[in-house]
C-alpha cells in the first residue's frame, strides 16, 4: 500500500496550526481578565479617595457635635455659677468651666487640621478621576481588540479544521489511526521529517536499511528512538538533498535552479 505522504505531512501542519490557535484562544481569558483588573484598578484609586473624604466629613460632624454638647454643658455650668451662694463655689463652676472651653479649642484645632486633610484628599479625587478618565478609552480600547483578535483567531482555527476534515479521506484509515495514536501520545507531533540520515525531532541516526525503505515509500518506518512516523521529502533530481516537493512544487518557490 502507498503511504499517504503529503498528506499526513500537510495533517501535521494544521495539527500543529490548530494547536497553536487553540493556545492563543486559551490565552484570551486571561489577557482581557488582565485588562479588566486595571479598569478595576483606576475606579478603586477613586472609590478609596472618596472613602476617604466621606470618613473625614464623618469625624468632622462627631466632633462638630462634641462641641455643641460641650457648649450645652457650658451654658448649664453659667446658670449654676448665677445660683451659687459662695465664692468658693463660684470659682469652682469658674475653673470647670474654662476647662471645658479648653477642651473646644483643641477639638476646633483638629477640625480644622482634618479640613486642610480633606482639601488634599479633594484633589486626589479629581487626580484620580481624571486619570481613570484618560485610561478608560485605551483599556476599553485594548479589550476591543483583543476580542476582534479572539474572532479572528476563531475563524483561522474553524478554517484549519475544515482543512482536517477535508484530508482525512484522502488518507488510508489505517494511517490516520496510527497517525492520531501517535500524534496524541507525542505531544502534537506525529510526522519527523529525516535529514541526512537523522530523525529532525530526536536526533537518532536512522538504520541505512531502514532509510532505503523509508525512501521508497511503500512503507511507514517509525523512528526507532521517538517513536514518531518519518518521512522523507524527495528532491526532483536523486534525493540527496530533501527539498520541499510536498509543500511546494510550484518553481517559482524553488529557489534552487534546476534543468527541466
Ligand atoms: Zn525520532
Amino acid at each position: 500500500m502507498d503511504i499517504a505522504f503529503d498528506q499526513l505531512i500537510k495533517l501535521q501542519h494544521v495539527d500543529a496550526e490548530i494547536a497553536s490557535l487553540v493556545s492563543l484562544l486559551e490565552a484570551v481569558p486571561g489577557r482581557l481578565e488582565a485588562i479588566d483588573r486595571k479598569i478595576q484598578a483606576t475606579t478603586d484609586v477613586v472609590t478609596q479617595a472618596k472613602d476617604r473624604l466621606a470618613s473625614n466629613q464623618k469625624k468632622r460632624r462627631d466632633m462638630e457635635g462634641e462641641i455643641k454638647s460641650i457648649r450645652e454643658t457650658i451654658a448649664k455650668y453659667k446658670r449654676q455659677q448665677n445660683e451659687v451662694k459662695s465664692n468658693k463655689e463660684f470659682e469652682a463652676i469658674k475653673k470647670e468651666i474654662a476647662e471645658t472651653q479648653a477642651r473646644i479649642e483643641v477639638i476646633e484645632e483638629t477640625i480644622l487640621n482634618e479640613m486642610i486633610a480633606a482639601d488634599d484628599v479633594e484633589k486626589e479625587i479629581k487626580a484620580a478621576q481624571a486619570a481613570q478618565a484618560s485610561q478608560e478609552g485605551t483599556l476599553k480600547a485594548e479589550k476591543a481588540a483583543v476580542t476582534a483578535e479572539r474572532g479572528e483567531i476563531e475563524s483561522r482555527k474553524t478554517a484549519a479544521e475544515s482543512e482536517r476534515a477535508g484530508l482525512l479521506p484522502l488518507i488510508p484509515a489505517e494511517q490516520v489511526k496510527l497517525y492520531n495514536r501517535i500524534h496524541v501520545k507525542k505531544g502534537g507531533i506525529a510526522m519527523s521529517q529525516v535529514t541526512d540520515d537523522f530523525c529532525s525531532l530526536c536526533q537518532m541516526r536512522v538504520r541505512p536499511q531502514l532509510l532505503d525503505e523509508l525512501i521508497a515509500g511503500k512503507t511507514i518506518i517509525l523512528c526507532e528512538a521517538c517513536g514518531r512516523i518519518l518521512y522523507w521529502l524527495k528532491t526532483a533530481d536523486d534525493g540527496t538533498s530533501p527539498s520541499p516537493v510536498i509543500v511546494s512544487s510550484s518553481p517559482a518557490d524553488d529557489s534552487e535552479p534546476h534543468e527541466v
